[in-house]
């Protein structure tokens, strides 16, 4: 059957309101997608924004870092972002960490110690008196607080009183290299032994292999396994008798590198 041109105008004007009717349709849930969205969004924000947020510590993205806030997916950034501002960094010590904030040393380009710090305890835990790096010394705090405490009630139902260290600043080359260490720049720590509440002392050089072989050579021996592989969480780098014999009477501890950890 021919249609007329009548016939034509009536389906396209049909075809037209159609097509209206859709594009109204469509606006409609996309608006209706977008208001979801936005009211979704100023929930979570009132939820972490709110003081009666129940997100706490490393839980919530805002809070100041403290060191003994129980860990959560924003720690890490927390930690990064405190090591990045002298201030803010000094901050996070607060509260944890017994030091006083010193004049930075500046020997030369090589030779410096650049957001100097003089530590003396970390949380309960004496370390004679380090002159390092504000970061450094928020990492060695996060790994008393998260790596070594937690780990000697664990393998040795005590705490460690006294970590016996080496150093952190020495202007000096790598052994047997002509590079400078990054304990030139107070970027390292090393770490040699543990003294236990009980008056127990751990030596890397004498409890690292559980060569005794009883319960208690190899309790230690864990303990110090377990510690290394949580210094690995707050050092970039860490280093100890598994890396090479230049280590094996300490753990080198140092806020940069390629993320080895042995
Ligand atoms: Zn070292």
């Amino acid at each position: 059957m021919r249609q007329t041109k009548s016939d034509l105008e009536q389906q396209i004007s049909e075809d037209s309101v159609l097509i209206e009717k859709s594009v109204k349709i469509a606006r409609s849930k996309k608006w209706r997608w977008l208001l979801l969205f936005l009211c979704l969004l100023s929930l979570s924000i009132g939820y972490v924004v709110s003081p009666y947020s129940p997100l706490v510590g490393g839980w919530h993205p805002l809070s100041p870092l403290s060191v003994t806030d129980k860990l959560g997916p924003f720690t890490s950034f927390k930690v990064k972002s405190a090591m990045l501002n002298k201030q803010q960094c000094q901050n996070a010590l607060r509260g944890y960490v017994s030091f006083r904030p010193a004049v930075d040393k500046e020997y030369s380009e090589r030779c410096h110690i650049r957001n100097r710090v003089v530590v003396d305890k970390l949380g309960l835990v004496d370390i004679g008196k380090i002159d390092t790096r504000c970061e450094v010394a928020l990492r060695a705090a996060m790994w008393v607080e998260h790596g070594i405490q937690p780990a000697a009630q664990e393998f040795l139902g005590q705490s460690v009183s006294h970590i016996r260290t080496q150093g952190s600043y020495n202007c000096r080359t790598i052994a047997g290299s002509q590079r400078m260490s990054l304990h030139a720049q107070a970027k390292a720590l090393d770490v040699a032994g543990f003294r236990l509440t009980d008056g127990r002392k751990i030596e890397l050089s004498q409890h690292w292999q559980d060569n005794a072989g009883a319960a208690e050579s190899k309790a230690i021996a864990r303990f110090l396994h377990a510690v290394r592989d949580s210094a690995c969480q707050w050092f970039v780098t860490v280093l100890g008798p598994d890396y090479n014999a230049a280590h094996k009477d300490h753990f080198h501890l140092q806020s940069s590198g390629w993320g080895t950890c042995r």
